[in-house]
């Protein structure tokens, strides 16, 4: 059985959107990510966290088949926290607070088992970090790499740089954007494939995403929902999720890729029904399959 390495952040997210309010509650990157990737295949993730980050975290997470020997436990440090809000459009994320705490002196060790590992997912974290994950991974077999706004504001040509290194980039029409300077979506998900990647996935929210491979393109719709509660996580554990299936099915074809790519978008409708991972938490195979043929009927003529 293939697993997943993820690497990426480990957080306690305060979150405002119209449904409502959480304070603290469990998140990151690496966490929606892997709990996505789960529901298909082995996990083993890498991360950091204070002493301050919740033990029932912590079991819930070893108890959903995630490897946490390289989830590294800070005595006295502060768990990274983010605080953010979509009250003016649920698709875009307002930040008011990111705390790094103990991201800020974090060095990925991959314990010797993870090297071995073919499918990688760098989620989001400060591009260096990805870097020094994916050096240690001995063969890597597919590489998904993710960023976001703050690391192609700050720290520009070390995304640029991973991109070259890997398999599949995945960003949002808005990042997709912002690191073109292209306003044209399509003009700018080719100035990415420039960068290196093979596969570029640009995700856009409740519309769905936009995968280009050489010349082929595929456009998957999202599942259609009425009501969104709460959209943090949605991109991570659609990558999760993509990575987790590729993972299963051993297969990473073309067409294998268009599977999983619904595979993930169904995946993330579910992450965005509640609040924080309670929703995905609470995702089964079966859902995931009635979602996936619905999506199916909604898109084929
Ligand atoms: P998304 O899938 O884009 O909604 O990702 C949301 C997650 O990203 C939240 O759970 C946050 O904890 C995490 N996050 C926010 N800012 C950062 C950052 N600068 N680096 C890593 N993770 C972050």
């Amino acid at each position: 059985m293939n697993e997943v390495l993820i690497v990426g952040s480990v957080a306690l997210d305060s979150i405002e959107t119209p449904a409502g309010t959480v304070d603290n509650a469990l998140g990151g990157a690496a966490t929606y990510g892997s709990i996505a990737a789960s529901l298909f295949a082995p996990v083993h993730l890498v991360g950091v966290v204070g002493e301050d980050f919740p033990t029932q975290h912590i079991e819930f997470l070893k108890g959903r088949n995630i490897d946490l020997t390289g989830l590294q436990i800070v005595p006295g440090g502060a768990t990274f926290r983010w605080k953010g809000d979509y009250i003016k459009d649920l698709n875009i994320a307002q930040t008011h607070e990111t705390q790094l705490g103990v991201f800020e002196h974090f060095e990925p060790v991959l314990p010797r088992p993870y090297k071995k590992a073919e499918f990688v997912f760098l989620a989001n974290i400060n591009p260096e970090l990805q870097a020094r994950t994916l050096e240690q991974v001995e063969k890597p077999r597919f590489v998904l790499c993710d960023t976001m706004n703050l690391w192609i504001n700050i720290a520009r040509e070390s995304v640029i740089k991973i991109f070259g290194r890997v398999d599949m980039a995945v960003l949002n029409d808005g990042e997709a954007r912002m690191l073109t300077d292209e306003s044209n979506l399509l003009r700018a998900a080719r100035a990415v494939q420039k960068m290196g990647p093979k596969y570029v996935v640009i995700k856009k929210g409740e519309h769905g995403s936009l995968l280009l491979a050489g010349e082929q393109m595929f456009a998957a719709p999202a599942y259609p929902l009425e009501e969104v509660v709460d959209p943090t996580g949605a991109g991570d554990s659609f990558a999760g999720a993509l990575m987790g299936y590729l993972a299963q099915t051993n297969d990473v074809s073309l067409e294998n890729i268009k599977r999983a790519i619904v595979t993930g978008s169904v995946v993330a409708s579910s992450t965005v029904q509640d609040f924080s991972t309670k929703s995905l938490s609470a995702l089964t195979n079966e859902e995931v399959e009635r979602r996936f043929e619905r999506v199916r009927q909604i898109s084929a003529f």
